[in-house]
Order: structure tokens, then C-alpha cells, then sequence
């Protein structure tokens, strides 16, 4: 493979960080060694669905000789065979004759509306109101646990092909929940004492520098906020810039931030997202756990299960015992989502079992935290616990780790075995007429989740 010269770099947020995004795409994938043809797809595709990466990325963490079939370079990098041609092609053909941007947006958005831009009632179901007046940018759906939007934080350092909020980073209007006022969320904190735990998520929280971070958590320590346990902080940086935690300006300032919250009385978890074992392999990484440790923050780890990316049981037992030996604390393993590509990464929930179950059975018990795999679906977390037979009947024995109802957690329930099931709505009860969640809200959600997952 000929090694062509890098994209030139462009500077983003003064700290070292370099980006890489769609006009890089082209000579990025001729590093692949993607045919002419191969790299136009690859632009049609990521006129529908967000790219972007870096330098970190692309110099420490994609394997150049194995591309593209290395399982970093196809977690950041659009694929040919992503989406339907027949939605790729047209588009393809318009970037070929050098058609008017206008008539390439119309077109790519117009596919990203068959892709089920807005999964698990994301946007009307879970965002509270206070006064009667909705609290955008946060959303509500367990009661122990509220999420947080804070507007600095809905982009990351790299996007992952896979992301199931994908919309928002190409700017479908709707999706652009977020919030700056902390004024408000802390009232309605106050107004929730049920509330243990805030997460804040984005996007990536940790692409925001340590002093707006800074107006998000401080807030959030008020005495008034005693009921406040714990305050989450969903993050990829580990994996796509550990320097977030080292060498950056504002590193030391955001170590300090988390001992903070330590010192309040709370614990600051970093949820950190990981895909791949070879993520954890940069020294800076065990570097930055370190540190991140030192301060009081513990670290737990979750992950989507994508086929082609990960989806065989020794990736995931390496991984998970590779986090366990930096002190990392194994979480969840999700359910690819029903959203964007999920026909091309989607893993059979049958299959999905197996390699949890083949890679859990092979680690020691302090890895066994970790559970799954889990759908984040409108009714809640859905674990599917594996395939079973009962009564001479093949069935999927499931139970729900989060409910939307709490009297609906962990107890267990039954779908009809099928083996090309990849998600909730694809299932039909088993001994039963309908699911323990369908029930639930009058059977409000039961229509929602047999619509078609695409
Ligand atoms: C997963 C999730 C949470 C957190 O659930 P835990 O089981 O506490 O990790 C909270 N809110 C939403 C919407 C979620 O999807
Ligand atoms: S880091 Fe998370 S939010 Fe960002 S692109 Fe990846 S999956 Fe999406």
C-alpha cells in the first residue's frame, strides 16, 4: 500500500488537536487504498452521515497496513457498502458531475430520514418540564438518573461510523437539544429528590476545555444538591485523545475539577467508551487512567457490539481484562441502536448473547460488573440473558436492567426465538400475549416498539 501524504491539518481549539473531516476524506481512503470508484462512495456516504477524525487517530491508533478492514479504521471511516446504493448512488453520480451543494444536501438529507434519525423517543419522550415550561437539553426517563446536554459538549474528537446520534452532528435542526442554563437544571434538581445521579453526555462532554466543564459540575455540588450521589460523565476521549487528561493545557485544571467532586461528597465516574482493545494499547492511555484515578474518579467502561468492528467474544474478554488490569471497571454491552447503519453493523441478538456469554464465562469475577447485551429501547435497558428452551419451545429469555416502570427491573420475561432478530421491535412474546412493557402507560409504547426498526 502506498503511503500518500497526510491531509493537511487544520488547528482546532489551540490545544495540539488536529481534525480531519470530509475534505480530508479523499486522500484518507486512497491511504486505504480504496479504489476511485470505492473513494466516491465513501464521499456520497458521508454526505448522509457525519465524519470526522484525527491525528491521534489516524498516526497512533488506525493499523494503515490492515486498512481498510482494520476495526479502527472502519470505526471512524465511512464504508462503501454502508447504506442502500440505491440511496449512495444517485448521490454518488451528483459529486461526479460536480452537481450544486444545495442538490447534494437535499438528497443526503432526504436519506437520513429513512434511517430513523431520532431512535428511542428521544426527543418528546424523555425531556421534563418545569413549570410547564419543557427543560431542553435535558432528559429524564429513569428516576434516579437525569441527563445533561450541556451546549459546549455535542461534538467529539473523532465520530464513530456507528453512532447512534449521528443527526445532531450533521445538523438535522431538531436534534439540537442541549442546554447552557444551569440555573434551570439545578432547580429542577431541586424539585426531584429522587434524583441520585446526573449524567453528563453529549456528543462528548470532554471536548469542552476544564473551565466551561467547570460551569456544569460546579452547580451541581451545592449543599442544596445533597441527594445527588454521583455525577457521570459519558466520554470517548480516552480512546480518541488521552491527552485530554495528560499533556493538554487544561489538563491538571480538570483533574483538579473531578477531585472536587470527591471532596462534595459525590463520586465522579467517567463512563469511558471503548470499541476495541487496540484503543488501549498508546501508553498515554494507561497514562491517563492514571491520573484520572488519582484524582478520585473511578472509571467504568461500555460499548456498542458492531459487527465488523468487534463482534467476537476474544476482542471483548481482551478488552475488559485489559481495562480490569488499568483499574477500569467493566459497565455495559450494548445492542447496536436502531438508527443510521444499523442494517450494516447490526450483530443477531442470538449471536449478540453468545459472545457475551463466551467472552464473560472466560474472565475473572471482578470483571463480571459488566452487563449486557443491553438495547437502550422507548421502554428502557433490555438485556437479552440468551437462547433457551423451555417446554419444548426456543425462546429468548430477557429482563430489564433499567425500566421506565422500576417495578418492570430484573424480572425475567420471554420472546419467540428468531434467529435474525437484531432488535427489540423484531420480537414477539413467548408464552404471553404481549411484553411486561407494553403494558406499561396502557399499553402506550406497545405500537411504538412493533413499528419497523428502519
Ligand atoms: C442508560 C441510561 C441511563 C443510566 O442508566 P444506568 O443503568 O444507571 O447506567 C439513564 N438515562 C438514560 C436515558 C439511559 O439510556
Ligand atoms: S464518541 Fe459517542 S457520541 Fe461521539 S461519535 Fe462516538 S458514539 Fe457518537
Amino acid at each position: 500500500m502506498t503511503e500518500q501524504q497526510v491531509a493537511p491539518v487544520i488547528p482546532a481549539q489551540g490545544r495540539g488537536f488536529r481534525a480531519f473531516t470530509a475534505k480530508h476524506l479523499d486522500q484518507l481512503a486512497a491511504r486505504a487504498g480504496l479504489s476511485d470508484t470505492d473513494r466516491l462512495t465513501v464521499r456520497a456516504v458521508a454526505t448522509v452521515l457525519p465524519f470526522r477524525t484525527n491525528e491521534y487517530v489516524v498516526e497512533r491508533l488506525i493499523d494503515w497496513d490492515a486498512a481498510p478492514d482494520d476495526p479502527i479504521y472502519r470505526l471512524v471511516f465511512p464504508q462503501p457498502d454502508m447504506l442502500p446504493m440505491g440511496d449512495v448512488e444517485p448521490i454518488a453520480d451528483m459529486l461526479a458531475r460536480g452537481a450544486p451543494d444545495r442538490e447534494v444536501q437535499a438528497a443526503a438529507h432526504a436519506v437520513r430520514l429513512r434511517l430513523n434519525p431520532h431512535p428511542a423517543g428521544q426527543l418528546a419522550l424523555n425531556i421534563p418540564a418545569m413549570s410547564d415550561e419543557p427543560l431542553p437539553g435535558v432528559q429524564h426517563k429513569y428516576p434516579e438518573t437525569v441527563l445533561v446536554f450541556p451546549k459546549q459538549g455535542q461534538t467529539c474528537h473523532a465520530y464513530c461510523t456507528y453512532c447512534f446520534r449521528w443527526a445532531q452532528f450533521v445538523g438535522e435542526p431538531d436534534l439540537k437539544m442541549a442546554t447552557d442554563d444551569m440555573t434551570r437544571v439545578t432547580a429542577y434538581l431541586r424539585a426531584h429528590q429522587e434524583v441520585t445521579s446526573v449524567l453528563i453526555t453529549g456528543g462528548d462532554p470532554m471536548i469542552m476545555g476544564a473551565g466551561v466543564l467547570r460551569q456544569y459540575i460546579e452547580p451541581l455540588l451545592d449543599p442544596q444538591l445533597e441527594h445527588i450521589e454521583s455525577i457521570r460523565i459519558g466520554t470517548k476521549s480516552l480512546a480518541y485523545w488521552p491527552q485530554r487528561f495528560v499533556t493538554d493545557p487544561d489538563a491538571d485544571d480538570t483533574l483538579r475539577l473531578f477531585e472536587q467532586v470527591g471532596a462534595a461528597g459525590k463520586t465522579l465516574a467517567l463512563m469511558a467508551h471503548f470499541s476495541h482493545p487496540r484503543e488501549l494499547e498508546p501508553e498515554q492511555v494507561s497514562t491517563a487512567v492514571g491520573r484520572i484515578r488519582s484524582a478520585g474518579a473511578v472509571i467504568r467502561t461500555q460499548a456498542p457490539l458492531i459487527r465488523s468492528i468487534n463482534d467476537d467474544a476474544e476482542t471483548w474478554r481482551t478488552m475488559w481484562r485489559a481495562h480490569l488490569r488499568l483499574g477500569m471497571v467493566p459497565y455495559y454491552m450494548f445492542v447496536e441502536r436502531d438508527t443510521g447503519p444499523q442494517g450494516y453493523f447490526a450483530v443477531p441478538l442470538a449471536r449478540a448473547a453468545e459472545i457475551f456469554r463466551d467472552a464473560y464465562a472466560s474472565v475473572s469475577g471482578l470483571c463480571r460488573t459488566v452487563r449486557g447485551p443491553s438495547m437502550s429501547a422507548t421502554p428502557g435497558k433490555v438485556c437479552v440473558d440468551g437462547v433457551t428452551e423451555i417446554a419444548g419451545q426456543k425462546v429468548f429469555a430477557l429482563h430489564m436492567i433499567q425500566a421506565r416502570d422500576p417495578s418492570l427491573v430484573g424480572r425475567p420475561f420471554f420472546a419467540r426465538y428468531d434467529p435474525h432478530a437484531v432488535w427489540v421491535s423484531d420480537l414477539r412474546p413467548a408464552f404471553a400475549d404481549r411484553f411486561p412493557f407494553d403494558a406499561d402507560q396502557s399499553g402506550h409504547w406497545q405500537s411504538e416498539l412493533l413499528a419497523p426498526a428502519s
